[in-house]
């Protein structure tokens, strides 16, 4: 089952880093490093999604426009048909969805509004932490059968 989106977001916060499409991948690269993040949303609005745009868009641009990349706008590179989430969505979907669909970043929607973002690392993290609670109990319970 996992845990749900709701409680990752809880410990996290709900912040996300976003640019607007008219921007280049010059700006994007810069706050992509500012912040240590692999993956900008884009939106014109900042609580719509229009896009997303990762590392990897980067990359696959300075294959092709070479060093014209930073001047290349991020409408032209972003990904435009999005894979969102809930709040609701559990990390083991999650963890399906990004394997099958080789990404990974998903962004949080509630009612159309961007309330959050998930990356591969959260899934992770989380399934880590309750790999170690998990443990902890057994070792409890072991201990005290004794
Ligand atoms: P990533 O693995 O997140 O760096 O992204 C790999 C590729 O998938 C890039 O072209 C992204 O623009 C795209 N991408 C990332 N996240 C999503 C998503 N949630 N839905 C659709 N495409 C995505």
């Amino acid at each position: 089952v996992g845990v749900k989106v709701a409680t990752i977001l809880s410990r996290k916060g709900s912040g996300v880093v976003s640019i607007a499409p008219e921007r280049t991948l010059g700006d994007a690269a810069v706050l992509m490093a500012r912040r240590g993040i692999g993956a900008l949303i884009v939106s014109a609005d900042g609580r719509a999604v229009d896009g997303i745009l990762s590392e990897r868009d980067l990359v696959g641009h300075l294959a092709t426009a070479g060093a014209q990349t930073p001047t290349v706008s991020v409408r032209d590179a972003m990904t435009t048909e999005v894979a969102t989430c809930t709040a609701e969505t559990t990390t083991d979907e999650l963890s399906a969805l990004m394997t099958e669909r080789r990404f990974r970043h998903v962004p949080v929607l509630e009612n159309g509004v961007l309330i959050g973002i998930i990356s591969i690392g959260d899934v992770v993290k989380s399934r880590m932490d309750e790999l170690a609670s998990e443990t902890e109990q057994l070792q409890a319970y072991v201990a005290g059968s004794y």
